[in-house]
Formats: structure tokens, sequence, C-alpha cells
């Protein structure tokens, strides 16, 4: 493969290509709040489109904090779509392939978190979250949840490659863009764009010399490495870490680096881990108390890093009448009931958790998992027999 780019990433491509390179190595990461929110209202529009029935989006799939906000934006979604959809027949979530090489495009089979599949070396993917045509253009729209700014649609480059590569497989002239950005109080519908067979050939030149720099490019450090899906192994952030490893005044005896060659370099490196998370948290810390001082962080984005209250509220079951409640309300299939050893114990003390243990044991009522884990433990010498 010569190059790992996508529609999404077209606007990092354009300041830096070294993430983009076919033998670019992104380090797995666990997907952040934000990711989590974006996916689940994604996959709750997408499956009401689809179904043409509401479905609630999951809860579970976020934070909690983030339920609330979940629930109350895809409603606003929900009241808003039935007046915006028109008469046009409308799919959600298609990815598709742009070869910025031929021009052509085709359809991909939706797959689990984007992966896309083999792709030749000049096809770029992109999944379009909402997209119908009516035989003489095609329309797509991208949902925006997040709280970062967003570019317009006229020069929007994920917005031109997903109309460009929609038109090209649909084999029409031109495509309409556009961006929804949902609130949880309002839905902004910035002035559609046209991308028209002029457009989409400045783009596709573009993307193309984009991808054969990829593999002789250096890391260009700014303000978009914020969410490069390299960041974490890149040279230029690596370089940052090692900064704010000597700020916090660690004693190395050994190189800090990612590539790790040795025992005593390895062992090193876990004792050290302990001393950056300390530092690092302590920073965290003080960002916060800056902000909360300075009114907040001004970011490069144009968007300010602040702290606001999140209020949550949950059903309260302990409370006398809470459950019949739900039951003449004919809900009682969304109580879920849950409990753990720690919870046993407090009610019926070690005696109670015993026999717990054994009599769902014996019922077939405990479940086992396994998962990985590393810890320091005394190293077994056998004895001498
Ligand atoms: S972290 Fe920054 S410098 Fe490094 S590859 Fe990503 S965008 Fe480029």
């Amino acid at each position: 493969m010569k190059h790992r780019l996508s529609a999404s990433g077209i606007a990092r491509a354009r300041k830096c290509q070294f993430w983009v390179r076919g033998d670019a190595v992104w380090p797995e990461r666990e997907p952040s709040r934000e990711a989590a929110f974006g996916t689940a209202i994604h996959e709750a529009i997408a499956k009401t489109i689809e179904s043409g029935e509401r479905v609630e989006p999951d809860a579970d799939a976020v934070d909690d904090l983030d339920a609330d906000r979940l629930q109350r934006t895809f409603d606003r979604w929900a009241e808003w779509w039935p007046t915006a959809r028109g008469e046009l027949r409308w799919q959600a979530e298609k990815p598709v392939a742009w070869n910025v090489r031929t021009g052509e495009a085709r359809w991909l089979p939706k797959a689990e978190h984007r992966d896309y599949g083999t792709l030749d070396d000049y096809e770029i993917p992109g999944t379009i979250d909402a997209l119908a045509n009516d035989g003489e253009r095609v329309y797509i729209i991208d949902w925006k949840s997040g709280r970062q700014s967003v570019e317009a649609p006229d020069t929007n480059p994920q917005l031109g490659h997903n109309g460009a590569a929609a038109a090209a497989a649909l084999r029409l002239d031109e495509a309409e863009v556009a961006y929804i950005k949902i609130g949880e109080d309002a839905i902004y519908r910035p002035e559609p764009a046209t991308v028209d067979a002029i457009t989409s050939t400045l783009l596709r030149d573009e993307l193309r010399s984009i991808i054969d720099r990829a593999p002789t490019s250096k890391p260009e450090p700014g303000p978009w490495c914020q969410f490069c899906p390299m960041r974490g192994a890149c040279p230029a952030t690596e370089s940052h870490v090692a900064e704010v490893i000597d700020a916090a005044a660690i004693v190395r005896r050994h190189p800090v680096s990612l590539d790790i060659r040795n025992n005593d370099q390895a062992a090193f490196t876990l004792t050290a881990i302990d001393g950056v998370e300390a530092f690092l948290s302590e920073l965290k810390k003080r960002v916060r108390e800056y902000a909360d001082k300075h009114g907040g962080i001004l970011l490069a984005d144009g968007t300010v890093w602040s702290k606001s209250e999140v209020r949550t509220e949950r059903p309260d079951l302990s409370v006398d009448g809470a459950l019949q409640a739900l039951y003449a309300l004919g809900l009682i299939e969304a109580i879920e009931s849950k409990t753990t050893w720690a919870a046993i114990k407090r009610a019926g003390g070690k005696d109670g958790e015993k026999a717990a243990r054994e009599k769902l044991k014996a019922i077939g009522a405990v479940k086992a998992s396994t998962a990985p884990r590393y810890e320091a433990r005394e190293v077994k010498t056998r004895k001498a027999g």
C-alpha cells in the first residue's frame, strides 16, 4: 500500500504527509470520549435513516457524563430530519474509494470500524454519512457532532472528496455537499457547496501529489498533530514528550525512546513511567488551573478549551415507589439488574459472599473472562531435590 490517507485526513495531509506513508505505524489507542460520542450519534442516525424508523442511540457506548448529551443531540436531529430530508431516498454510511489517478470511483462494502480493505495505490477511501440523488446530482451530508470548528463546505476537502467520489461512482456531473452541525440545542446548516468537474479535477491533482510526496516526507509538527493517528509514535511528538520528561527533571540513564531494545532499558522505562505519569497528572492540573484563571485557553483552530459544568440525572431506584412507577408505565424492561462480589459481601458479610459464590457456581450463574495483566511477581526458583 502506497499510502494510508482517507477523506477525513486530507486537511491534515495538506500540512504534513509523514503519517500518510504506506509504512507509517499508527499506535493502537482507546477511542477518546468525543470519538465514542461521535460514533454513537452517527450509528443512531444511520440506523434511523436506513430503517425509516427512529432508532435510539446506545447510551452504554458513551461515558455516563455524555449519555444525556447524546440523547438530547439525537432528539434535536430526529426532530429536524423529517423537515429536511425532502422526497429523496437517502442512504447512510456509504463507503467509497476514489482513484485520484484515473478519476474512477467504486462503492466499498460496509465494514466495522471503517476498515476499507484492500485498495489500489491511488484510491482514497471515505465514508459518506448520508447520500441521495435525483438523477442529475448527488447530495452528500456529513454529520458533525463534535465541538471543534469545521471548514466551510466550499473549501472542505473531505466533503470535496466525498462529493467527487460519489458523483464519479454514480456517473453524475456534480454533487451538492453539506455538513450539518448537530448540537444539543440547535442544528446548524451552513450553505452547501457544489463539486463540479473543475473543483473535482483540482482536488484530484492535489491528492495525487500528496500521495506521491508521502514516501519521502518528513514530520511537519503543528496544531494539526492534535488528532493525528500517528502522534503517539511520530518522531516529532516523541521529542516533545522527551522535552516534557526533561522538564520533569527525571534523571535519565537510558535514552527515552519508543524503541525498547533490552531488559535494562525496559526496566528503566517502567520505573520512569510512574514519574512521567505523576508529572503529567500535575501538568494537567496546572493547565486546568490556568484555564480557570484566564477564562479558557485559545487553541489554534479558534476554539477555547475551558471548563463547563455537566449535570447528569439518573433514575434512583432505591427510592420507595420508583420501581413501581416504572412498572406502572410499562417500562419494567428498562431495568437492568447487576451486582458484584463486593456488593454481595457488603450485604451478607464474608459468609454470605461464600454462600453466594457456591450457590451461583452450582447453578452456572458465574461468568468468567480473561484479560491480560502485567505486574511484578517473584521469580519462582526450583528447590534442589
Ligand atoms: S504527529 Fe504531527 S508531525 Fe507527526 S506525523 Fe502526525 S501530523 Fe505529522
